[in-house]
């Protein structure tokens, strides 16, 4: 089955709206294993529009659109569709009641054209909206399959969830399940090396999907029931896992703090941090994820050499040899607050996020990790430019939570081994 997207709405056009539900809906397909081959916007004009889903029939077996579903008159999506398609309408009663129901509970009137987005075509599968009072629906006519789906994301999103995703698991038939293996630490370029061609697998599939600094590895599997569909996935996981090995950070897992909070938690351990140019972003990574006040005590942002000495105990004569972004400094944030919160684990960062400071180059970072007796460290040449600011932050606040994650799994080799006082200034002197 081929499938197109296409999102209605001028403000698309003018560039005030990024169009996110057509990447909303392109990843729901990708999941699907439903291959989709053109993304159009088109503005609120109805012939336009109908020349563009009738493009989109003749070369697509399923034709999803969103927007245009409101009540004012330059929503036109839904009549633009019928009188294409040739569909012959009735209002349907449930959808009045719905509606209705919406605006009570929101205090608010009802009024006529209200009534007319319970207008819909006869024979069509309605798709409730619990966020806002336009449904959606899907329409088959000759083996095409048309959706058409509000505009507001917060609508879109829980009816593509809730509604679309099983209308179309329907039409295939067989069951999809979808797995992701997390990984962080490594490129999709190393990734795709390491798993070579394991990438091209039909069934189950392995597509590698990055951001934020982190890769995920989505299997997924066809068949006729769950059970099975789980049963192709599981080999190919497991392959996955024993490639990339320790950086795998989990299987299916929510993010890579809470894998950390997590393992802090079974191990009955305490973390506090120590920021400089994360500026608290491990922080706060750590405490939103809930269960966090068992594990985390103590954050401090020390943006200041003044207050790493004053607060952390940062030695000044180091901060005047080697300036706050270097290897000594950071382990003496690390063991500085760690004490201070009498924590098992104390961890921090320093570095240049922004233009360069004190003659070093954008994107070097040290991180450090002391448990009292050892002190690992991360040195980091993001390498950025200086506009990558919240890209250098993120990351290395992730490599801040992968150092504690590597020290619970107990391994010291992917840490760099732990080091002493000396070896840590001799090695991380800038
Ligand atoms: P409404 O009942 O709010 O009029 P609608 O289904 O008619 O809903 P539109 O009028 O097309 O939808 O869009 C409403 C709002 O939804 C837009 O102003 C925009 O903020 C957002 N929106 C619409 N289309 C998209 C899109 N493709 N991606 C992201 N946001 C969108
Ligand atoms: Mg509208």
């Amino acid at each position: 089955m081929t499938a197109e997207i296409i999102s209605v709405g001028t403000e698309l056009l003018l560039g005030e709206v990024v169009n996110t539900d057509a990447q909303y809906i392109s990843r729901c397909l990708a999941d699907l294993g439903i291959d989709c081959y053109f993304v159009t916007a088109v503005g609120d004009n109805k012939s336009r529009l109908r020349q563009t889903v009738r493009t989109a029939l003749e070369r697509s077996d399923l034709v999803i659109l969103s927007g245009g579903l409101g009540p004012t008159s330059d929503d036109i999506t839904k009549a633009a569709v019928c009188e294409e398609m040739g569909l012959e309408t009735y209002l349907d009663e449930r959808q009045i009641e719905r509606i209705a129901a919406h605006f009570k509970r929101q205090n608010k009137e009802m009024t006529e054209n209200n009534r007319a987005q319970a207008i819909l075509p006869v024979g069509c599968t309605v798709f409730d909206n619990d966020w806002g009072t336009a449904c959606g629906f899907g329409y088959e006519k000759g083996g095409k399959h048309i959706i058409l789906l509000p505009g507001p994301p917060r609508e879109l999103q829980p009816m593509v969830d809730n509604c679309l995703l099983p209308y179309l698991k329907k039409l295939s038939g067989d069951v999809l399940v979808t797995h992701d293996v997390n990984i962080f630490g490594i490129g999709e370029s190393k990734i795709a090396e390491m798993l070579g061609d394991i990438t091209s697998s039909e069934n189950p599939t392995v597509a590698l999907y990055c951001g934020d600094g982190e890769v995920r590895a989505r299997v997924a599997a066809k068949a006729e029931t769950e059970k099975e569909a789980d049963e192709i996935c599981k080999p190919m996981m497991d392959k996955i896992c024993d490639i990339l090995g320790k950086n795998v950070y989990g299987v299916d897992a929510e993010s890579l703090q809470k894998t950390v909070v997590t393992m802090l938690n079974k191990a009955k351990k305490s973390v506090s941090t120590a920021e400089s140019c994360t500026g608290g972003l491990v922080a706060k990574r750590i405490t939103a994820v809930s269960g966090s006040s068992e594990v985390f005590e103590l954050g401090v942002v020390s943006y200041s050499g003044r207050i790493k000495n004053e607060v952390l105990g940062v030695d000044n004569q180091v901060i005047a040899k080697l300036g706050t972004v270097s290897g000594p400094v950071a382990r003496m944030m690390a063991e500085g607050v760690r004490q201070k919160a009498n924590a098992d684990f104390g961890i921090a960062t320093t570095g240049v996020a922004g233009s360069s400071f004190e003659g070093k180059p954008t994107g070097l970072v040290f991180v450090a990790l002391s448990d009292g007796e050892k002190v690992f460290m991360r040195r980091l040449n993001l390498g950025r430019s200086s506009n990558e600011r919240e890209y250098i932050r993120h990351i290395a606040s992730s490599h801040a939570l992968d150092m504690l994650r590597l020290y619970l799994c107990g391994d010291d080799e992917f840490l760099g081994g732990g080091m002493t006082d000396e070896e840590a200034d001799k090695n991380y002197e800038v």
